[in-house]
């Protein structure tokens, strides 16, 4: 029996399906998760000693690729330093002025521990803000496993199938309005039917969540416009585009800019910690100099903070070029095996995310991702792993390149492709291999 499979069930016995976020557990793929014992540049090893090239990077953080050693030497020497003070250091005015300098639109920045924590605490202060209680969000995308932000989500909950979930109240839920991604007609709608009421959107500057699906042309533009005219915060949730898909993330793309902004993944180097930030006299209504209160023991932690500060210097012009063309490389590849392989795709991209839809028409949001042939995904999941190819184990995540790709990197991706497009191509409703 694999190490893997034994690691599987030791833990089984002990964490709740055996992993501590659901997509780990491979359930909507079939087989039985890698447990990763250690990872360098691009490889993945898992516990059995195979090794795997990561398109998955940690789900986004890891641009610069696993153990860079800038970021490797910062954290023992902030860990060398001291774990935590519960007081002020430096180190965070360095990581904050770092992301405002970054992203124009953010004047001030405070940092939490998770993506969540920063989409729980900008939708807060927008209501606090605002006084108006009413959050307008889109299905498919995913912001953390914040109650009011959970109905109809991507990620995970996308990938079990989950319309919500229990220990939602109905009350959380219904102040909540779901509108589908990219419809800019219905967001106009939602305003009419609910005047002084809606304290914000909450958008994913781009999707990654459902697979990359990219605002439309004028979608971004036109949700600034629609908050600004009925007095709505704009959240742009860049938790999974920030610092990756630009230096100044997907606002370095399109240059609309929200009133608040979540980061994380990228920012923390692959540690726990995330921001939210934004204009001065929205941020200024939080405690201590504001009534919105806000908090966290481990708050700017040092160690993690020298993480994002050593990853976020190490991120210059170079990587995200090398990201972009990574990306571009992958997205071609894909796209060249499963052509050969005859089966129905979409090669999308969001900046630098990638993603495989198995569908004759382009995914513009969560109801044409879902419609699309995802049955397919775990067979073309599994001969990339067999192949030695890490994707993300789910037919709704975003792909993440990074910078340490080279040349044997692709070599490898470009020899398990064709076996995996010939997998994705034969593969039938019924036949999944879960
Ligand atoms: C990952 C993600 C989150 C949640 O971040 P966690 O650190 O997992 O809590 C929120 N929003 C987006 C867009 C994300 O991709």
């Amino acid at each position: 029996m694999p190490v893997s499979a034994q690691l599987f069930d030791r833990a089984s016995a002990v964490i709740p399906g055996g992993v501590n976020s659901p997509v780990r557990a491979f359930k909507s793929v079939g087989g039985t998760p890698r447990f990763i014992a250690s990872a360098n540049g691009y490889t993945l090893t898992d516990a059995d000693g195979n090794d795997y090239v990561d398109l998955v990077c940690s789900w986004g953080p890891m641009i610069l690729g696993h153990a860079h050693p800038a970021v490797v030497e910062a954290v023992q020497r902030a860990a060398v330093g001291g774990l935590s003070f519960g007081a002020p250091t430096a180190a965070e005015i360095e990581l904050a002025e770092l992301i405002v300098e970054r992203v124009a639109p953010v004047e001030r920045v405070r940092l939490v521990n998770s993506g969540t924590e920063a989409t729980m605490s900008a939708v807060r202060l927008a209501r606090g803000y605002t006084g108006r209680t009413k959050i307008i969000k889109f299905s498919g995308c995913y912001h953390g496993h914040v109650d009011a932000l959970l109905a109809d989500a991507g990620s995970g909950v996308a990938t079990l199938g989950l319309p919500t979930s229990p220990g939602v109240t109905g009350a959380q839920a219904s102040d909540t309005i779901v509108l589908p991604y990219n419809d800019l007609a219905a967001v106009a709608a939602a305003f009419a039917a609910h005047p002084g009421q809606i304290a914000c959107v909450i958008t994913e500057a781009a999707a990654g969540n459902m697979g990359a699906v990219a605002p439309q042309p004028g979608f971004n533009e036109g949700l600034r416009a629609l908050t600004a005219e009925h007095g709505a915060l704009l959240i742009m949730d860049e938790v999974m585009t920030g610092f990756r898909v630009s230096r100044s993330g997907w606002f370095g793309r399109d240059g609309v800019a929200g009133d608040l902004y979540t980061f994380g993944k990228v920012m923390s180097g692959g540690l726990p910690a995330a921001a939210f930030g934004g204009r001065a006299e929205v941020m200024n209504q939080l405690a201590p100099l504001g009534p919105v209160y806000q908090a966290g023991t481990l708050s700017g932690n040092p160690v993690a903070v020298a993480a994002g500060l050593a990853t976020l210097r190490a991120a210059d012009d170079a990587v995200y070029a090398a990201l972009d063309r990574n990306a571009e490389r992958l997205g071609g590849l894909l796209a060249e095996a499963l052509g050969a392989a005859g089966v129905e795709h979409q090669v999308q991209f969001a900046g630098n995310m990638v993603s495989v839809f198995f569908s004759d028409r382009p995914v513009t949001d969560y109801a044409t991702a879902k419609a699309s042939q995802t049955w397919r995904f775990p067979a073309f999941f599994h001969a990339l792993l067999d192949g030695g190819v890490y994707a993300p184990p789910s037919a709704f995540e975003a792909w993440f390149v990074s910078a340490a790709l080279d040349e044997d990197a692709f070599d490898r991706i470009a020899a398990a492709l064709p076996a995996a497009a010939n997998a994705a191509a034969a593969a039938t409703p019924e036949g999944s291999r879960a």
